[in-house]
């Protein structure tokens, strides 16, 4: 049989994931929480459960939740969105992501990604039957260089997929980089997906949303995750949000792939968005000392940490213990210290030179004590 995608393997995140869990390593590899949810989210599952919410929800999503989800944009970014036609509840933002690449790109069609680009980006964009132009960022900053995306633009070139905060980089875009992109795009038939599911784990400063951009805003589906912003990634509940025509062809994808998304959960994160309007507002100020506490004891074992702008991963250059390439380091990081990261060179088409890997601290402070500790003794025996 002819395979769609022949060199795609299994994720990076699951297989590290696996082999971690087969291994009882310290799982900072794959980004989750390891702590407990609020109980009330639990609680408000439950009551929508019992209260009969369990049957198939609206195609675009419960419209207390779109509710909710507006006020929400406007607190965040003072923006008003319209919730009948520019927001659709999806299945996490993978989803979003999935649906909105089907439905704003075709054969022939060329989209911008940036490198170390989200694993999910380039296959949507083939089995849509487009092509990824891959512009790399570099290391440290892994900010894009702008004149290389100007080089980069052809008649043929209908997206670019841009993702702040950065996921593996863990960079920001600034107001002024939004600026650089829209002076780009202005007068091209050029959409861009936005994918901020870090949005309220920026570090110092505010995030930039597409949203906020007044310019973007007319030519942007961005996409959002409660599992990032609720501390529970196996919700699988996001949105994408997007001026009246471009959802009207997202929703065109949508219904034909997930439908609608799990109704209790949709009720229950709405009643949660209700209690507490101000959801997400704190999320800097926990992550940051999360950060903090994981960037000082990587530090004192022997690693340099590069300053993680936004997202809650943070960059290790692991020099000081080995010059091996990333991939390999990662193997025996988690073999023989077990702790478990996430090499870099696989994100990218041509990977720089560089000796970093992703660790993710949405963990319990002793999960970060126990990962260095490992690493500690790991070092030390060698
Ligand atoms: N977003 C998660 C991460 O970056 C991975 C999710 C997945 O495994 N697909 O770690």
């Amino acid at each position: 049989m002819r395979s769609k995608l022949p060199d795609v393997g299994t994720t990076i995140f699951t297989v590290i994931s696996r082999r971690a869990a087969e291994l009882g390593a310290v799982n900072l590899g794959q980004g989750f929480p390891d702590y407990d949810i609020d109980p009330r989210l639990a609680a408000l599952v439950h009551e929508a459960m019992l209260a009969g919410h369990n049957q198939y929800a609206p195609m675009p999503g419960l419209p207390a939740l779109r509710e909710r989800i507006a006020a929400k944009l406007a607190r965040s970014y003072g923006i008003a969105v319209d919730v009948e036609s520019e927001i659709t509840v999806t299945l996490g933002a993978t989803e979003a992501i999935f649906s909105a690449v089907q439905a704003l790109v075709g054969a022939g069609d060329e989209v911008i990604i940036f490198d170390p680009a989200y694993d999910s980006y380039e296959p949507a964009v083939r089995l849509a039957g487009a092509r990824c132009i891959r512009i790399p960022l570099q290391p440290p900053t892994f900010l894009p260089d702008w004149d290389r995306v100007r080089a980069a633009l052809t008649p043929a070139t209908r997206l670019v997929i841009i993702n702040s905060p950065q996921n593996p980089a863990c960079s920001c875009l600034s107001t002024g980089d939004l600026d650089a992109l829209a002076g780009l795009l202005r007068d091209r038939d050029c959409r861009v997906l936005s994918d901020e599911v870090y949005e309220h784990m920026v570090y110092g400063r505010a995030h930039a949303s597409a949203l906020a951009h007044a310019e973007l805003r007319a030519r942007s589906v961005a996409v959002f995750s409660f599992g990032k912003t609720l501390h529970a990634t196996g919700l699988r509940v996001g949105y994408a949000v997007a001026p009246p025509a471009l959802t009207t062809e997202l929703r065109k994808v949508h219904q034909f792939n997930t439908f609608t998304i799990a109704t209790p959960f949709q009720h229950a994160i709405a009643g949660y968005l209700a209690e507490r309007p101000d959801c997400g507002a704190d999320l800097a100020a926990f992550f940051q000392r999360k950060r903090d506490l994981l960037g000082s004891l990587l530090g004192e074992v022997g690693f340099r940490v590069l300053p993680a702008a936004g997202s809650y991963f943070l960059l290790a250059d692991y020099s000081s213990f080995s010059d091996e390439a990333d991939v390999a380091f990662a193997e025996r990081l988690l073999n023989e210290a077990g702790v478990a990261g996430i090499p870099l060179s696989p994100f990218y088409r041509e990977p720089p030179s560089m000796r970093l890997l992703r660790f993710c601290f949405a963990k319990r402070d002793e999960t970060l004590r126990e990962a260095a500790g490992r690493v500690m003794r790991w070092a030390n025996a060698k």
